[in-house]
């Protein structure tokens, strides 16, 4: 079985790729979705967080104390450093889990970090979905309700999406010139082809 892995840049469309991929019958991982999850049911990755950030990491109903860790992390990059040693290897082994259990052709594991995070290593071709910087901005704006500043401060944090293409097996251009539907099943056919190969 191929497990390929699909990113792109805030606002660039990844989402809405993977309801293509989706529809297409690919079973699909959200990781970024699933570090939430396990960050507050997982018992280990709880321990650990609570650790790092003092039993105020937690609050009262169990959630997480959003506030409290981005207060502590902020301008701290060795703590930030160290959640992420902890959140990215429990979101490994559970992507790893998740993927044996799949009987696709092939899988997807879409995540904002794909190569920051270093799971691209695990995973046997990455997609990357783009689109020029001016309309991801705009889309996100639309989207989140938020300011241009915020949106573009959470774009400086991200590898440009340069590099990210420049590395890709594959790309999405979302730019709304070329049709999305098309280019995710000329991608869906090779994947399948390559598992084909596999067997
Ligand atoms: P994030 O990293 O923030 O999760 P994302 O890469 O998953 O973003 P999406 O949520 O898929 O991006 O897209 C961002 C916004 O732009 C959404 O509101 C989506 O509906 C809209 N959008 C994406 N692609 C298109 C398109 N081709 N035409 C119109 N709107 C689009």
């Amino acid at each position: 079985m191929i497990h390929a892995g699909i990113t792109g840049g805030i606002g660039s469309g990844k989402t809405t790729v993977c309801r293509i991929f989706a529809a297409l019958g690919i079973p699909i991982y959200y990781a970024d979705e699933r570090a939430k999850w396990l960050m507050v049911k997982q018992p280990e990755l709880v321990a650990g967080i609570k650790a790092l950030f003092g039993p105020a990491a937690y609050l009262p109903d169990g959630s997480l104390n959003r506030a409290h860790l981005s207060q502590q992390a902020f301008g701290d990059p060795a703590l930030l450093g160290k959640l992420n040693a902890l959140v990215h290897p429990a979101v490994g082994q559970d992507g790893l889990e998740w993927q044996n259990a799949q009987t696709a052709p092939y899988t997807l594991k879409e995540a904002a970090l794909l190569y920051e995070s270093g799971s691209y290593r695990f995973l046997d071709k990455i997609i990357v979905v783009t689109a020029p910087l001016e309309l991801r901005i705009e889309r996100v704006m639309a989207r989140d309700k938020v300011t241009r500043e915020a949106v573009e401060s959470r774009i400086k944090q991200q590898m440009p999406e340069e590099e990210k293409v420049a590395r890709a097996d594959f790309v999405v251009y979302n730019d709304g010139t070329q049709s999305l539907i098309q280019q995710a099943y000329g991608i869906h056919r090779k994947l399948i082809d390559l598992a084909q190969g596999e067997q």
